[in-house]
């Protein structure tokens, strides 16, 4: 779930589920009873029976639940003594007291003590560090408290129901309880809810909450009805001398501030904290003297109950980030550096942690019960793993500020140490790496610690192994947009994002009114060999206008001018047009009859691509109508022959005038490839050599191109083969380097720069920032002669038949250069001569820059959630990296740099068009007549038409396929929605199917 939903879902049931004190565990019971009877039984078992192994990094964080109290109504909040030899929680368990009382449990014995008086309210115990004394929060000298229990008892009996609120009795006071003589003295003794007390580690003070405040001194009357509506509002964080001296208040914000505790070390407070409406809290920590207030988390849900780990490394905690009513435990690092960690998985209510001092251990209060009432669990707590997870090492330091190589890899290329890496790139705590995320922000910090413990030089902005670049990661709706259609004199305002809506590529600003003229689908196309010209603007002038076009192209050509079309149809090709021909804006529409999933097209960034310099809009069919309806001429008649392929002159529309303001919000980013350089001693002026390999992905699927499926959408896309395969080995490959030359092994002609970038994803984004930056520096228009070539590695974890080189045309060096060093390494190769590539080597080639690419394929988990460390071939990679790394060495030392070829861009002519099909290309197929796919994209076309992965398409539309580009053509000549037929080869046997195109969305 999104977090703008969650707020949403909140903010709908705001103070349904009152989370007071420590103890509002009951509220949850009571929404979710139905729901945790159902799988309670499942979730208690499938702990239970999870792996008994020691606990290591990668196994489960949690093992061996059990629950561990059974009796009465519920029980919850269970926290140990400091030697964990006790245990004391807060039950509802005996018959004339409806209300909590608490207990003592002796974890050795079992045996269970009663440790409050048995009447009145309690809540909310700890033990002091001596074991000698308890303290919780108690309503027993509120000389009404027996009468409360009684009034309750009746009410229940009654039948009568009410929605569950914890109440914040003002009667209630910290007590202590000395446990030898059975005493109790109220430590606060103050009007107000004093509760949620624990002992400081050397028992000397108790920190609490409490909402005194309020109680003494004269309200507003506002104050007084927020006090009526909901008293913890008023609650903050108090500290006092263990004898109840010497109280100071820590916290003073309107809103709930409590369910404190302490440090293990004692320096330290941690609470949550509470947005006024009540809505949402977040985890705070400060200083004992309440001095540098943190917060820790920002899940923009309710998130609460923190504690510390004993170590003090890092926090558990509970949230319903996943839904309103399901709570689940979550860690994060002490320091809320890093992104939090989820720790358990179940439907219902996870909450109130506390870890058993020998870290090892767990309690909490669940309602994974077969009653589906709360209850406390103990568990087996992995640490190793929690810390693997979290990415901090034994010592708690957060795993970007060590030197990871140094003390875990050894200096030639090793299988286990891309593993290593892999995992690391492709974990929980990078999220993707998404570019200019947090994710994104740790996997750089990853990679410039690994180049430092290397002993790379850094080669990014002053001095530093990052070079920062600046991006546009989204686009939505400005404040101020409006758009007026006069019609024949009457005025309206159209509804924005409803009747009309600002493309993303639009030009902002005001556009004054002017006369509308229809041209048509807007196309211009020049005859080209058995194609006419084609030409929506003939006789039409349109200058100082806008025009209104319709979108795609007409429906009934047939596929030879549909593909001849295709090329000139797309709504940025389209507003150029206009523009060329002086219009002073442009208005799409849908033609009549043509049915989109969205009349308007989406608001989406679309990166390297700028704005049109003119005004571009795209208005609902009804909107359309209404204008065209002015044009002298039958529109339907019209249309009917357009779509018949005929040309039809344009139209003015007498009476029209549009006007509009467009408002665009573009949200900037910042983006950071890691650069470094190792000297190989040559001549100073002899032009590098780079080696790169992107490093982000996608995240969670917020930027486009992620295939995940519906049930997929939102988790997080690891990327293992995309592409911390190739970061892996450019990792190993950089030590092996810096290890050879400092061993003396190891000089050169050239300096080598080693790049992991950012943005690829995106656009190729950080990579030409480099390629743009080096320019620069060189004074020129390309990098002839700055670079001597550039090696990339971009999914490089999947070896299945063959290694494929890519980019083999760029130069003339590059088959000798694969043939002498996979003499030594022995891999399957394919090679590619095309220079056109998806990946960063294309802003290298277009430079000037010879390149060669390494890729093992696609595949099923291509930009999913399932691209996951485990998939990948580790001896493939291994081989990879070292055959790489011998390539990188000859270059390194080559007296002369490759020579560069320049060869035509044919891939990027045809593939303009709307058609989607589903199919992964096996780009390692050449040789192969037809079409070969490596796999299909789940729920496609190809997919429902029964297409797998090793077809070779022979046949589409009618026309027969040789290659890519066949079938690129054919492609274009598809109509969305319309079935044709597709012919494949599969061992052997020629299938002929069906197939209907979708959109390409
Ligand atoms: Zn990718």
């Amino acid at each position: 779930m999104k977090p703008s939903s969650v707020r949403r879902a909140l903010a709908a049931g705001a103070l349904a589920l009152s989370l007071s004190a420590c103890a509002a565990i009951t509220d949850a019971d009571q929404e979710t009873a139905g729901a945790a009877n159902a799988t309670a039984q499942s979730a208690s078992q499938s702990a239970a029976s999870q792996s008994v192994a020691p606990a290591q990094a990668g196994g489960p964080l949690i093992a061996n639940a059990r629950q561990l109290t059974f009796e009465g109504l519920r029980a919850g909040e269970g926290y140990f003594s400091a030697d964990g030899s006790q245990l004391i929680f807060q039950s509802e368990r005996e018959a004339d007291n409806p209300f909590y009382q608490m207990y003592l449990m002796d974890r050795a014995t079992g045996d269970v003590r009663r440790v409050s008086p048995g009447y009145g309210k309690t809540t909310c115990g700890w033990i002091r560090p001596d074991k000698k004394r308890v303290l919780f929060a108690s309503t027993q000298d509120d000389p009404d408290a027996r009468k409360k229990m009684a009034d309750e008892i009746a009410f229940r009996k009654s039948g009568q129901t009410r929605r569950y609120a914890w109440d914040y009795d003002p009667t209630y006071d910290i007590q202590e309880f000395d446990l030898a003589t059975a005493r109790y003295v109220n430590l606060t003794h103050t009007l107000g809810y004093d509760a949620e007390g624990a002992y400081s580690p050397d028992g000397k003070r108790i920190v609490f909450a409490s909402n005194r405040a309020a109680y003494g001194r004269v309200l507003s009357e506002k104050e007084k009805a927020q006090l009526e509506l909901d008293p913890s509002w008023f609650m903050d964080v108090y500290v006092m001398n263990a004898d109840g001296s010497n109280v100071r208040r820590l916290t003073d914000v309107p809103g709930y501030d409590g369910g404190t505790f302490w440090s293990p070390d004692g320096s330290k407070i941690i609470w949550r904290r509470f947005s006024e409406d009540g809505a949402r809290a977040e985890v705070y920590t400060m200083n004992a003297d309440g001095t540098g207030q943190r917060k820790i988390t920002a899940m923009g849900a309710m998130s609460w109950a923190p504690i510390f780990h004993p170590s003090g490394d890092y926090i558990i905690y509970s949230t319903n980030i996943l839904g309103f009513d399901n709570f689940e435990l979550y860690m994060i690092d002490a320091a809320g550096k890093r992104a939090p960690v989820r720790v358990t998985d179940r439907k219902g209510f996870d909450g109130l942690p506390m870890f058993h001092p020998d870290g090892k251990h767990i309690a909490w209060t669940s309602n994974a019960t077969s009653k589906g009432v709360s209850q406390i669990f103990l568990a087996d707590w992995n640490d190793a793993e929690a810390r693997r997870l979290l990415g901090l090492d034994a010592k708690g330091a957060l795993l970007a500020d060590l030197a990871p190589q140094k003390a875990t890899t050894s200096a030639t290329i090793s299988e286990a140490d891309l593993r290593r890496h892999v995992e690391a790139l492709a974990s929980d705590a990078m999220e993707g790496r998404l570019t200019g995320a947090p994710g994104g922000e740790r996997a750089a910090s990853y990679v410039a610690a690994a180049f430092k413990a290397s002993g790379l030089q850094p080669a990014g902005d002053a001095g530093a192994y990052l070079q920062a670049f600046e991006f546009t990661a989204g686009v939505s709706l400005g404040k101020n947009n409006a758009l007026t259609a006069t019609i024949g004199g009457a005025k309206s305002d159209l509804k924005t994002d409803v009747d009309w809506r600002p493309l993303s590529f639009s030009r902002i600003g005001p556009a004054a009114p002017a006369d509308v003229v229809f041209a048509g689908y807007g196309l211009t196309a020049p005859k080209d060999g058995d194609n006419g010209e084609y030409d929506s603007y003939a006789h039409l002038d349109v200058a100082g206008k806008w025009v209104l076009v319709w979108r795609d192209l007409p429906n009934g050509i047939d596929s030879k001018t549909r593909i001849h079309l295709s090329r000139f149809s797309d709504l940025r090709y389209k507003a150029a047009t206009a523009r060329a021909k002086g219009a002073a804006g442009v208005i799409f529409a849908p033609a009549p009859g043509i049915k989109y999933e969205d009349e308007l097209p989406k608001l989406t960034y679309e990166s390297a691509s700028g704005a049109s310099g003119l005004p571009v809009v795209a208005v609902s069919g009804k909107a359309a109508q209404s204008m065209l309806a002015r044009a002298n001429t039958d529109i339907g008649k019209l249309a009917a022959r357009l779509d018949a392929g005929e040309m039809a002159a344009g139209l003015s529309l007498p009476g029209v005038k549009v006007a509009a303001n467009i408002s665009l919000t573009y949200e900037r980013r910042n983006g950071h490839n890691v650069l470094g350089r190792l000297d190989l001693n040559g001549p100073a002026e002899a032009p590098s050599l780079v080696i790169g390999a992107h490093l982000d992905h996608l995240g969670r699927g917020e930027a486009s191109g992620s295939l995940a499926r519906g049930d997929e959408r939102g988790k997080i896309h690891y990327g293992a083969d995309d592409n911390a395969s190739g970061v892996a080995a450019l990792l190993e490959i950089a030590e092996y380097f810096a290890a050879e030359h400092a061993a003396g092994r190891l000089t050169g002609v050239r300096d080598v720069v080693f790049a992991a970038w950012e943005g690829e994803e995106l656009g190729l984004l950080g990579s030409s920032h480099f390629v743009e930056a080096a320019k620069k520096t060189a004074g020129k228009a390309d990098l002839a002669g700055a670079f001597s070539a550039y090696l990339n590695m971009d999914m490089v974890g999947r070896l299945k038949d063959a290694l494929i080189f890519q980019g083999v045309g760029s130069s003339s060096v590059w088959t000798r250069e694969i043939e002498q060093r996979n003499a030594v390494i022995g891999l399957p190769v394919t090679t590619i001569s095309d220079t056109y590539l998806p990946t960063d080597a294309t802003s290298f080639y277009i430079a000037g820059v010879p390149i060669l690419a390494a890729f093992t394929g696609s595949h099923e988990e291509y930009h999913s959630p399932r691209d996951t460390a485990d998939r990948l071939n580790y001896k493939g990679l291994y081989d990879i990296a070292r055959l790489m790394a011998l390539i990188a060495r000859s270059q390194a030392q080559a007296a002369t740099p490759p020579d560069y070829i320049k060869v035509e861009n044919t891939q990027s002519q045809g593939r303009v068009g709307n058609v989607y099909l589903g199919t992964i290309p096996d780009y390692a197929s050449e040789g192969v007549k037809g079409v070969k796919i490596s796999g299909v994209v789940q729920g496609g076309p190809a997919a429902k038409a029964g297409l797998q992965g090793g077809d070779v398409i022979v046949g589409l539309g009618g026309a027969a396929l040789e290659n890519i580009y066949d079938y690129m053509q054919a492609m274009n000549g598809l109509k969305v929605g319309q079935e044709t037929g597709i012919i494949v080869e599969r061992d052997g046997k020629r299938l002929n199917l069906k197939m209907t195109p979708a959109v390409r969305e």
